[in-house]
């Protein structure tokens, strides 16, 4: 049974400990000490990583009574070793997982809702919740947890007999068997856990709860604490100042200056649209009344709008109308149609000609081609 260092303090980072076994596994060489601060994989929180003798540690895990570490080269049984823990890591993870208990904490008093899952991923923290709260109600939590923060409370660890048990109002994932560990922040949250937590609040620093969003039955809530929160906020005051100095806003005022301006783009979208029909119109009305073949290199238009010319045409013209837009090096669009005609055969062939697709009706028939203007006149020469 390894000696679980990280229950007596949740701050040792180097601890002197002994080899008791070694052997090589797929994963590498799987590691038993007498003692270890090493944290293991458990209670939503990642493992520690770090070293052993200088040796990189890339999983801990927890097996039976044992904590197993796993790294690429051989340790031998009954060597002295210096373990060596990824600190920066580890005190995140602490202040991750402290955060956390306070936001299921005060949401579990407020609302009687339940932390159904918990992820400390490599960016965000996610907490999956029972039931459905608002943005809102989202913001009074956050507000009432930092508030609880910076009051600097001490977290209490208990290990309670059965019968103080039975008493205790606790949050637990899980039916508990054997020695149940208590994590208590007076007056903020008392949660059956594993993991290792910070000893006074004020190291969470602050909680930002960046998302709630409706997930199964209730709703999943992305969060963040500490300097992961520090450095998600100074991202996004960054880019919103560049926002701000891209629209000459002022930096709390982006959102209106983005609201205005998608306005601006959607009555400018009205007038280009109004002016591409006017144009069309003028195009078709030019074109009026001819019984042959009319062909027309329309630069710039849109499939839309060489869709748009070609059915104005045809309703003022007998003959064939057909309309292209586009460049040589790019290739053209086009739309070919004719007032109760029947153009399957020619399209096909213009399509076999002009390296083309595309279809349509009998009547009317749009797609590409990849071909020189010079080899589309040629090919409707006579048609
Ligand atoms: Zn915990």
């Amino acid at each position: 049974m390894t000696e679980k260092l990280y229950y007596k303090s949740a701050y040792i980072k180097e601890f002197d400990a002994k080899v008791v076994s070694c052997e090589q596994t797929e994963k590498g060489f799987c590691i038993v000490l007498d003692k270890t601060a090493f944290y293991p994989e458990g209670g939503g929180q990642p493992c520690d990583l770090g070293t052993i003798n200088g040796i990189k540690v890339t999983d801990v895990q927890e097996k039976g009574e044992d904590v197993v570490h796993y790294t690429k080269e051989e340790i031998a049984v009954g060597e002295e070793v210096h373990g060596i823990i990824d600190w920066e890591r580890r005190f995140d993870l602490m202040v991750q997982h402290s955060g956390e208990h306070l936001v299921s904490g005060f949401i579990n008093r407020r609302f009687g809702y339940n932390n159904v899952g918990f992820h400390i991923g490599g960016e965000m923290i996610t907490i999956d919740l029972d039931g459905e709260i608002t943005k809102d109600e989202l913001r009074e939590i956050e507000a009432q947890t930092n508030d609880y923060i910076w009051e600097n409370h001490k977290a209490e660890i208990l290990y309670p007999s059965p019968e103080e048990l039975k008493e205790m109002q606790y949050r637990s994932k899980k039916e508990l068997t054997g020695e149940v560990r208590i994590v208590r922040f007076p007056n903020g949250d008392t949660c059956a856990c594993c993991g290792t937590h910070v000893e006074t609040t004020s190291e969470i620093g602050f909680v930002k709860l960046i998302s709630v969003q409706k997930f199964h039955e209730g709703v999943r809530i992305e969060m963040l604490s500490g300097k992961r929160a520090y450095e998600y906020i100074a991202k996004a005051v960054d880019e919103n100042s560049k926002i701000s100095a891209l629209l000459s806003a002022k930096v709390f005022e982006t959102s209106a200056a983005v609201e205005r301006l998608l306005d601006e783009n959607q009555q400018l979208k009205i007038k280009l649209s109004a002016a591409e029909n006017n144009a069309i119109s003028i195009i078709a009305d030019k074109y009026k009344g001819i019984e042959t073949t009319t062909l027309i290199n329309q630069p710039n238009f849109t499939p839309d709008n060489v869709r748009k010319l070609a059915a104005a045409l045809i309703e003022q013209n007998s003959g064939m109308c057909c309309v292209f837009s586009g460049d040589d090096e790019n290739g053209y669009k086009y739309a070919v149609a004719q007032k109760d005609g029947d153009l399957k055969a020619l399209v096909k062939e213009m399509n076999t000609a002009l390296s083309g697709r595309g279809g349509g009706k009998p009547f009317f028939a749009q797609g590409s081609v990849n071909a020189k203007w010079a080899d589309i006149e040629e090919f409707f020469k006579n048609k």
